[in-house]
């Protein structure tokens, strides 16, 4: 049983009563099941139950540790239920222990301690794809551990991106003519070919070339950047410091509650394969002096489309990429396939579906609409695409190239279609289609390293090769 009381619920903060029209007393909800998904950025703890509940929670932060209360109505505490969620065990960075009690009659409390100051939400979930009902708590830690996270707090708006970002090209094409002037060697292929070497870390900090900026900023502690070096090239000329670096913000699709598609033949999921893919991309890119990759997602969470593009604003980046598995109803379908924003004109049905798909990530993964609005709001008003749609374009046609050297296409072009993922006025952004799932033969390829290690390695290069025709066309 739990051991909160009355008097606890007084001196705590925050209550908020939550209720749904359809709920019934004749109906009772069973749990189905209970899922933790622990991350950095924050918890979440999902309740799947089978008909809606009528359920109030209580944030108990003067009582140590801070706790959260949820009462669920209508809800028998049986042994099945007890064991369905003390089974979760939560190692995880905001969790301490999760309990449940038989509150009153037909009323269940669902009790967690935190170990820290924590915002949880608690929002509910009408059934999507494959979920029934899901209560949902997420846990966010009063004070944002993730570097990203804690800058899109602060930065609520940033309506000098465009021209920032205008101005930061300027000084890249002219830096790159300068590079060009004092040396022969077409270094970005060098490191192309490095990169395409096939070994696990083809790019060492010391055998890079470092063509874009030789000498990283001190202060630009990247999670995991490459060690400063001093190369020939560094050398032949006075250090320029304070120097920006190329930003790639690496999107791996999915995860958490959100497995996106599931393999025909071994049930290979979706977020698990774009993740891999992602990590290596992230440490190749890295490893390039000059150049910083940072990832959306770090582990097996779900995070809202939304933030998503806002991580690849707070961490400036210069380029977007939204990894992703295909899926179609016919096995035969296979190929890798890139896509661009379209904000403007026909985009054909298939493409609208799959964008459709895509956009129901947020449903299936779970958006607290609410706390979604405001941010939506604001980036629907300051939307301006054209520069974007014609850079991510580029970058689409390089990408493909690469792909097209490991793969098969499944369309030669580069795609247009209207995903949420994509929509960074400021950035140019592509969603890289890997391999369909849904493919036997793909799926298995997907699944090993070696394969996904050529996807990562044919991104990388044509981002290098984009950022190449970017700098030095004019
Ligand atoms: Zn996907």
């Amino acid at each position: 049983m739990t051991d909160i009381t009355r008097r606890d619920f007084l001196g705590g903060v925050g209550a908020l009563v939550l209720s749904f029209a359809h709920w019934s007393e004749a109906y009772g909800a069973q749990v189905i099941d209970v899922r933790t998904w622990p991350a950095p950025e924050y918890t979440r703890v999902t309740i799947e139950h089978d008909a809606p509940m009528k359920f109030r929670y209580f944030v108990l932060r003067t009582s140590k540790p801070v706790r959260l209360a949820v009462d669920i109505d209508g809800l028998v505490l049986t042994e099945q239920l007890r064991k369905t969620i003390e089974k979760v065990k939560p190692n995880d960075p905001y969790i301490a222990r999760i309990r449940v009690g038989q509150n009153q009659p037909r009323v269940v409390r669902i009790t967690v301690d935190f170990k820290t100051d924590v915002d949880p939400q608690v929002f509910s979930l009408s059934p999507v794809g494959n979920y029934k009902y899901r209560l949902v708590f997420d846990i966010y830690p009063a004070e944002q551990k993730d570097p990203l996270m804690a800058i899109i707090q602060k930065e609520e708006s940033e309506p000098d991106a465009i021209a920032r970002l205008l101005k930061q090209v300027a000084e890249g094409q002219k830096r790159m003519e300068e590079n060009r002037e004092e040396f022969e060697e077409d270094q970005i292929g060098a490191l192309i070919a490095g990169i395409s070497s096939g070994n696990l870390a083809p790019m060492k900090p010391d055998d890079s070339l470092a063509p874009l900026t030789p000498n990283k900023p001190s202060k630009d502690s990247g999670q995991i950047a490459s060690k400063p070096k001093e190369s020939p090239q560094a050398n032949k000329r006075p250090s320029r410091s304070g120097r920006r670096v190329l930003v790639v913000a690496i999107d791996p699709g999915h995860g958490g509650e959100d497995p996106g598609a599931v393999g025909r033949r071994y049930r290979t999921k979706e977020k698990d394969v774009v993740l891999a893919v992602a990590r290596i991309l992230f440490r190749e890119l890295n490893a390039i002096d000059g150049m910083k990759a940072v990832l959306t997602r770090q582990g097996d969470y779900f995070v809202p489309l939304q933030r998503r593009v806002s991580k690849a604003r707070a961490a400036k980046a210069d380029f977007f990429v939204s990894i992703h598995a295909d899926a179609w109803i016919k096995p035969q379908a296979k190929g890798s396939s890139i896509y661009a924003l379209n904000n403007r004109g026909k985009v054909s049905t298939s493409n609208r579906w799959l964008a459709k798909n895509q956009n129901n990530a947020d449903l299936i993964g779970g958006v607290n609409i609410k706390s979604q609005n405001k941010q939506i709001a604001r980036i629907l008003m300051d939307m301006s695409f054209t520069a974007q749609v014609s850079d991510s374009m580029t970058y689409g046609r390089r990408i493909l190239a690469e792909l097209s050297r490991i793969n098969t296409l499944h369309k030669s072009r580069v795609q247009q279609a209207n995903f949420a993922v994509l929509k960074a006025p400021d950035i140019p952004s592509v969603l890289v289609e890997t391999a369909f799932l849904s493919n036997p033969e793909e799926e298995g390829k997907l699944r090993t390293a070696a394969f996904q290690r050529k996807l990562a390695c044919a991104i990388g290069n044509g981002i290098l090769k984009a950022f190449k025709k970017k700098a030095t066309l004019s």
